[in-house]
Order: structure tokens, then sequence, then C-alpha cells
């Protein structure tokens, strides 16, 4: 058995030997094999995946829309867990009263919303998980879409003159 083993091993040794001799002698013959080896490969690798995807088709597309609809959910839970926190158990914009969640959204109260979220690059749903993750910073409030425009791009919303006339 030793013996064996010994003797494979000195085979071995020397095909790798032998084969760091050609390499040395012939390093662009080794150089174009590679590349030829490995676009083979990739080839290969291609039309393998590219007839898998055809023979599971079904599947994979039933998965895709299980998948949306997963995170779809996944990210509607996590924004209504963020609005809860900021605006009570029933969310609604902080301005007017709005209160269908998909029209909500998370403003900084400075004004400087989209600023802070593009300086911490984070926007939908990895800004709410950022803002778990963060303990929910307390500068933050919600408000609806009309009004988030309207404080962002005029730094007042029409609403807050309608309510005091
Ligand atoms: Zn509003
Ligand atoms: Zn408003």
């Amino acid at each position: 058995m030793r013996k064996l083993s010994e003797d494979r091993e000195k085979q071995l040794r020397g095909w790798r030997e032998a084969s760091s001799r050609y390499k040395l002698r012939h390093p662009d013959r080794v150089r174009m094999f590679n590349r030829e080896r490995g676009k083979r490969r990739l080839e290969y690798f291609r039309e393998y995946s590219k007839r898998w995807r055809e023979r599971n088709s079904e599947l994979l597309e039933k998965n895709r829309e299980k998948n949306k609809e997963y995170k779809r959910e996944w990210t509607r839970q996590i924004k209504l867990k963020v609005l809860t926190h900021y605006s009570g158990n029933q969310p609604k914009c902080a301005c007017c009263g709005e209160d269908k969640i998909e029209f909500l959204s998370i403003d900084h109260i400075n004004g400087c919303g989209t600023k802070h979220s593009k300086r911490i690059g984070k926007t939908g749903s990895t800004f709410y998980r950022w803002l778990i993750q963060n303990n929910f910073p307390p500068e933050y409030r919600v408000l609806c879409i009309n009004c988030n425009f309207a404080f962002g791009h005029f730094g007042y919303c029409p609403h807050q003159f309608s309510r005091v006339n």
C-alpha cells in the first residue's frame, strides 16, 4: 500500500515537473490553450444554462411571480412598521391627513430628506430598513407624496395656508 502511494506520488511529481517545463518552454502555446479552454467552458456553461432554463421555464416563471409577490409583501410590512412608528397605528400624512399607505412616505423634518437619503445611499425598502436598524431617528415624519413633493420643491405645502384661512 505504502509503496504504491509513493510510486503514485513520484509519478505525479514527474507529470508536474514535465508540465512546468513545458510551460516554460512554450508560454504562448500554454496561454493559447488556456484561453481556448476558458472559451469552450464558457460556451458549454452558457449552452447548458440556456437548455436548463428552457426545460424549466414554467417553474422559473412561477418562482419569479412568487418572489415578486413575496418581496412586495415584505416591503409593505417593513414600510408599515416604519410608518406606524412615526405616525401611530393608523399612519397618515402629517400635513393633510392622507391615510392610504401607497401614498405615504418618510420625510426628513428639516427638509433635507433626499439629500440625507442620498448621503446614506438608501431609498425605498433599504431606507426603511436603515431607519429600523438605527432605532427610528426622531427627525423624520410621515408625509403623503403630494405634501412631500411640495415641501421638497417649494419649502412649504399649500395645505398649510388653506388650514390657516
Ligand atoms: Zn399630505
Ligand atoms: Zn400638505
